[in-house]
């Protein structure tokens, strides 16, 4: 039997195969065409449950099965496997693109809704059909024949680019090594990332080191090499990646293969088309007809507002930068790939204190058991790893964990992923694998809800071995805060407590809000209370001095002022490009950007970055004018989080607080707009303040 197509558990991994992909698509596409095809010619008026539940059953199979084959696509990528999934993208894609456009589908939604059973539904299953009416209408639902199928067009052509974009910069991450051969030129790279570049040579049979663009070799060699050379050229291949300038990526000369430059002209193209087809001015104001911001004006406003509070601090941030350079490192120009360096030896002196001495209180086998220490804390949950000999996994190092309540019932299930591999894609994600739902059946009364479970993803360095014995892995703070943002995420997917499928867990949330979980957590990171119980000296099992990170809490803030424009002037040249830039025009996207910049910006990178060619959030994922959420969510996040602050009895891990976080938000998940559960939690609607006095930009309340 087909793995893909067995629904009964948890993913059959070890047992799929390249060759299981298409028939398995195909089959469960033609399931589904049947199904609809059934329901369309249904006379009977449409119901819950003869209508909307059996399309979710079917719907679900299908975005189960896919969603195996789009994790394994992402985490343990070979060629024949991303060439089925290519194969068979284009057709899922179409698939869902009909039922978007599928009047029949639409008018029996439009006679649900406003039929008698309606108000008599929950009103999570209200939400459901509401966000499909929407949907359908954003889907091209009632575009005349002709406009329709050049919308669906449109959609596949979409995918396309941006699956062809990712794969590029994949491509063109994975194509530059840097090979070291004289130990001379290595001083000041730590010695983990030494024995990893070292264990890659090796790999090749080759002397020396071998450096990638992947964050665990790239960041720490930019932020500790001696050597400016080898930082010089280090930054230049990354800025470069996946652009005509991209020798690499095209040692023969041939710049097209892996060139993202005609790919982001295309999409953004068919984006403005597509806002067109639908009524809408412009492709912002699509992305915006699902989230909680209401224009792209608006959108402007916030972003500007924020940039004109940070831009004192970030100037700030940079004369400190430059006097220190000039002064103590004898560096008369900053160029880009002294940035990091520089901070980095900045921060040492003004806080005296290392990421690599920090790294030695943060190993896995004390971070995991104190983060799970925390949600069991605030949520009376309690999370256990499941015997890997019980389950399948796509690699040894992926692990999965049970959560269950306080009575020992399953509540939901995540699969752990930490480590970088190569042909696993870059940076921390969540995925949901299986979503909470009813599955009670028509015929069966019985209430039954399925357990969902989730795929927390990240890319940090592995273990290391040292001789015989192998040391856990040693992740930075920043890497911590990762991990705990992907948690974040995580439990916003597995606790919630809603049981239709299109508003459980994270589903149907606005995009604008869905950061809300995952950034609350990031600011238990920066709690004693939680960072004394939790880390431990990996040698030692010595807990961390207090010394040691109230110089961490001084530094919190540290460059907060560059970092926050940093993160608006992306935020704001993606707003534009979908608001007022043309894309039939003469500028170019890199142009644009290099206004934003001008405008914004303290910091002008180098004339040769091609930022936005590797800008993967807005050309191959889904923040195409939302990047802009991240910065929102945090304003939502911090304010939640100052609730936990205020708490009188002096604790943040607070259990009161944290059921009441847990009914409020993660339950509810997408059944209710975002606004009226912050409002639910609060007591008030989000204010800016707390993010500020977060970021060192405000005084302390009084
Ligand atoms: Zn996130």
């Amino acid at each position: 039997m087909n793995p893909l197509l067995d629904f009964s558990g948890l993913p059959r991994f070890a047992e799929i195969r390249t060759e299981h992909i298409t028939p398995a698509v195909s089959q469960l596409l033609g399931d589904n065409r049947a199904l609809i095809g059934r329901i369309r010619q249904d006379t009977d008026l449409p119901t819950w449950d003869n209508f909307v539940q059996p399309m979710a059953d079917a719907n679900e199979r299908l975005s189960r099965a896919w969603g195996q084959v789009s994790h394994l696509n992402a985490v343990v990528n070979t060629p024949e496997l991303r060439e089925a999934y290519n194969a068979n993208l284009p057709l899922v894609t179409q698939y869902y693109a009909e039922l978007a456009q599928d009047q029949t589908l639409f008018e029996k939604f439009k006679e649900l809704r406003g039929g008698r059973e309606f108000e008599g539904l929950s009103a999570a299953r209200q939400k459901v059909i509401e966000n499909e009416l929407r949907d359908f209408r954003l889907g091209g639902a009632e575009l005349p024949a002709e406009k329709k199928a050049r919308f669906l067009q449109i959609q596949e052509e979409l995918s396309a680019l941006g699956s062809r974009f990712n794969d590029n910069l994949l491509d063109a991450t994975n194509a530059f090594v840097l090979h070291v051969e004289d130990a001379g030129e290595l001083s000041g790279i730590p010695d983990d990332v030494l024995q990893t570049a070292r264990e890659v040579a090796e790999r090749d049979n080759a002397a020396g080191w071998k450096f990638t663009l992947h964050a665990p070799s790239y960041l720490p060699l930019m932020q500790y090499a001696d050597n400016r050379e080898l930082r010089e050229k280090m930054y230049r291949a990354y800025s470069t990646r996946a652009s005509e300038l991209d020798t690499a990526a095209s040692p023969s000369g041939d710049t097209g293969n892996l060139d993202n430059t005609p790919l982001i002209a295309g999409i953004l193209e068919l984006r403005k088309e597509e806002a067109q087809l639908l009524g809408f001015e412009c492709y912002a104001e699509v992305s915006l007809a699902t989230k909680m911001a209401s224009t792209p004006a608006q959108v402007l406003d916030f972003l500007g507002e924020l940039a004109t509070k940070a831009r004192p601090y970030a100037e700030r941030d940079l004369k400190e930068l430059r006097q220190f350079a000039a002064a103590k490192l004898q560096l008369d120009t900053l160029e880009a790939w002294d940035l990091a360096y520089v901070s980095e030896k900045l921060r040492l002196e003004r806080y005296a204190f290392s990421e690599q001495e920090v790294k030695q209180y943060f190993p896995e086998t004390s971070v995991l058991p104190g983060m799970f220490g925390l949600v069991g804390n605030l949520y009376g949950i309690n999370i256990t790893p499941v015997e890997a000999t019980t389950i399948q996994l796509w690699h040894p190092d992926a692990k999965l964990f049970n959560i269950a309540d306080s009575e020992g019932k399953l509540i939901g299930r995540f699969y752990l992923d930490l480590y970088a591999r190569p042909g696993k894609r870059g940076g921390g994600w969540m995925d949901d694998a299986i979503s909470r739902r009813y599955v009670g059946g028509v015929d069966n009364r019985e209430y039954a809800v399925q357990a969902p479970v989730a795929y927390l993803n990240c890319n940090f360095s592995g273990p290391v071995s040292h001789g015989e014995k192998v040391r856990p892995a040693l992740f930075t703070h920043d890497e911590v805060i990762t991990l705990f943002h992907e948690f974040g995420h995580g439990l916003h997917h597995l606790l919630t407590r809603v049981d239709d499928l299109g508003v459980s867990g994270i589903h149907g949330v606005e995009w604008d809000a869905v950061e809300l979980p995952s950034q609350f957590m990031e600011n238990f990171c920066w709690e004693w209370e939680v960072i004394s119980r939790m880390a431990r000296h990996v040698d030692t099992g010595a807990s961390m001095p207090r010394e040691l990170f109230d110089k961490m809490l001084a530094g919190k803030n540290f460059q907060s002022g560059l970092q926050m424009l940093r993160q608006l002037e992306f935020a704001l040249f993606d707003m534009h490009l979908h608001f007022d830039f043309d894309p039939y025009g003469q500028k170019t996207a890199q142009q644009l950007l290099d206004e934003v910049r001008e405008q914004v910006a303290v910091i002008i990178p180098p004339g040769f970055n091609r930022f936005p060619n590797s800008f993967s959030h807005i050309f191959g994922g889904g923040y195409a004018a939302g990047y802009y959420s991240y910065k929102w969510a945090e304003v939502l996040s911090a304010d939640a989080y100052s609730m936990f602050e205020e708490n009188p009895a002096g604790t943040v891990v607070n259990s009161e607080t944290g059921l009441r976080f847990w009914k409020e938000i993660l339950a509810v998940g997408g059944s209710r707009p975002a606004l009226e559960s912050f409002i639910a939690f609060r007591g008030r609607e989000p204010e800016i303040n707390a993010l500020l006095r977060h970021n060192g930009m405000a005084p302390a309340p009084a």
